[in-house]
C-alpha cells in the first residue's frame, strides 16, 4: 500500500524549524510544569528536546508565567538547546504579550485559541496578539479546540442550519464551525498584516472519526501547514492507540505537517512518553526514522521463560541509549532493523529480513541462537552471555555498515 503524497502547503518557519509539506513532519510536545517555575520548566523542556521533540510549547497563563519566560529561554539556550519554544495563550494573551514585551520577544511562536480571546472584544484582542506577532517577527498557530469553540459563531451557524429546508446533522455543523473559526481567524490575522506563511492551523477534537473528518475538510480549504493531534487523547494505552489510529489515517492521506500526542501522564510519569509515541507513529508509517526498530515476536507457549522478553527489552533499550551518539555521525543507522525472535518457527525467516537478527531457542529446542547479518547466518551463540555477545556483533555491524562520517561516534559497546 502506498500513501497519498503530502498535501501541498506553504512553509512556516518557527525559529530554525521549517513546518510544511516540503519538510519532514515535525514532532512537538508541551510541558506540564508551572511555567512560573523557570528552573523546572527549563529542565522539562530540555528533557523533551533530548527525547526528540523539535518544538516545545509552554502555557503562559498569568503574569508570573509571562515574567518567567525570558529566564526559561535563557536557561534552555544556555544549555546549547535551540529548539523553538512556543507560548500557549488563553483569555489574557493580548494583555500578557503587551505588558511583558520580553516574554513576547523570547518566545518563537504564539498559540492563539480563537474561542478563548475574550467575549465582546474578541476580534480586538485577537488583533492585538497578531499585531505583537508582526512586530516581533513571530509566527502564530491558530488552534481551535472542540472544548472551547467560539460559542457566538457556533450559535450563528446552528441558527442558519435550523432555518434550512434540510438541516445538517448537529455534529456536521459543529465541525463546520470549527473549520470556519480557524479560517476566519486566519483571514483576520492576514488582514491585520500577518504573512500568509506565518500561520499554522489546528482544529483538535477528542474522537478519532471526528478528527479525521475535521482535518480532511480543513485540508481541502487552505494551504496553511496543519498541526495534528487529538485533544485530550487520554491515559496510557487508550491515549496511545487513539492517537495512532487518528494520526495514521490523516498522515497516510498526506495531511499533517506537525504532530503532538496529548497523553495524560501517570502521576509522576515521564512526560517524554508523548514524544516517543509521536516518533513511533511517524516511524511505523515510514514517514520518518528516529531509532533502529526491533522486530520481536509476541512469544507463545514455545517460549516459556522470560529470557526472550528480557532480551527483546534489553536490546530495545540498548539501541535507544546508543542512538544519541550514533546519530552524530552514523548516517542511516536510524533505519536499521533488528529482529529478536523467540524460536525457530519464524525466527530465522524474520531475522533474514532484518539487517541483523537473532533467533532464540524455544522451550525444548537445542540451546543455541543463530545470528543473521544481512540475511546470512554468521554465527550461532550459546551459553549465558548470548545478549552481551549479540550486542558486540551489533556494534561491529553498525561500525561497518554505517561508518562514522567524522570519527566522532564511539564504536565500542557500552559496558
Ligand atoms: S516465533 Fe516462535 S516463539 Fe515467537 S510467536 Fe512464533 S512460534 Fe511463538
Amino acid at each position: 500500500m502506498s500513501f497519498a503524497p503530502r498535501r501541498q502547503t506553504v512553509t512556516t518557519r518557527v525559529g530554525d524549524v521549517a513546518v510544511g509539506s516540503l519538510h519532514p513532519v515535525v514532532v512537538q510536545s508541551m510541558t506540564n510544569t508551572d511555567t512560573a517555575d523557570a528552573a523546572a520548566t527549563a529542565t522539562q523542556i530540555l528533557e523533551l528536546v533530548r527525547a526528540g521533540s523539535q518544538l516545545v510549547r509552554i502555557t503562559v497563563n498569568n503574569e508570573d508565567a509571562a515574567a518567567a519566560v525570558p529566564e526559561i529561554v535563557d536557561r534552555v539556550r544556555g544549555e546549547g538547546c535551540s529548539a523553538p519554544i512556543i507560548g500557549d495563550f488563553h483569555y489574557n494573551g493580548h494583555l500578557l504579550l503587551t505588558r511583558f514585551p520580553a516574554c513576547a520577544r523570547a518566545l518563537d511562536k504564539y498559540r492563539i485559541n480563537p474561542g478563548n480571546v475574550g467575549g465582546k472584544r474578541r476580534d480586538e484582542n485577537f488583533r492585538t496578539i497578531v499585531q505583537t506577532a508582526i512586530e516581533q517577527g513571530k509566527p502564530v498557530r491558530i488552534g481551535v479546540n472542540w472544548g472551547s469553540l467560539d460559542q457566538d459563531l457556533l450559535t450563528q451557524m446552528m441558527d442558519t442550519n435550523a432555518s434550512r429546508a434540510e438541516p445538517l446533522d448537529a455534529k456536521d455543523v459543529y465541525i463546520e464551525a470549527m473549520i470556519e473559526s480557524a479560517l476566519r481567524s486566519a483571514e483576520l490575522a492576514e488582514q491585520t498584516g500577518l504573512g500568509h506563511d506565518r500561520i499554522i492551523l489546528s482544529a483538535k477534537v477528542s474522537g478519532v472519526p471526528d478528527l479525521v473528518d475535521v482535518y480532511r475538510r480543513l485540508a481541502q480549504r487552505c494551504d496553511y501547514p496543519l498541526h495534528l493531534g487529538l485533544t485530550e487523547a487520554g491515559l496510557g494505552v487508550k491515549g496511545i492507540v487513539a492517537s495512532a489510529a487518528g494520526l495514521a489515517v490523516l498522515l497516510s492521506e498526506g495531511i499533517g505537517d506537525t504532530i503532538r500526542v496529548s497523553l495524560t501522564p501517570r502521576p509522576n510519569g515521564d512526560r517524554t512518553e508523548e514524544v516517543l509515541v509521536a516518533q513511533q507513529i511517524l516511524q511505523s508509517l515510514q514517514l520518518r526514522h528516529f531509532t533502529p526498530q526491533v522486530t520481536a515476536c509476541p512469544g507463545c507457549g514455545r517460549t516459556t521463560s522470560t529470557f526472550f522478553q528480557q532480551m527483546a527489552e534489553d536490546i530495545q533499550v540498548y539501541l535507544r541509549e546508543r542512538m544519541p551518539q550514533w546519530r552524530q555521525g552514523r548516517r542511516g543507522v536510524e533505519e536499521m532493523k533488528v529482529a529478536v525472535m523467540g524460536c525457530v518457527v519464524n525466527g530465522p525467516g524474520e531475522s533474514k529480513h532484518a539487517n541483523i537478527g537473532i533467533s532464540l531457542p524455544g522451550t525444548f529446542e537445542e540451546p543455541k541462537a543463530p545470528v543473521y547479518v544481512d540475511g546470512k547466518l554468521v554465527t550461532t551463540l550459546r551459553g549465558e552471555r548470548i545478549v552481551e555477545e549479540f550486542l558486540v556483533i551489533l556494534e561491529s555491524y553498525v561500525a561497518t555498515r554505517y561508518p562514522a562520517a567524522n570519527g566522532s561516534a564511539r564504536v565500542d559497546p557500552q559496558p
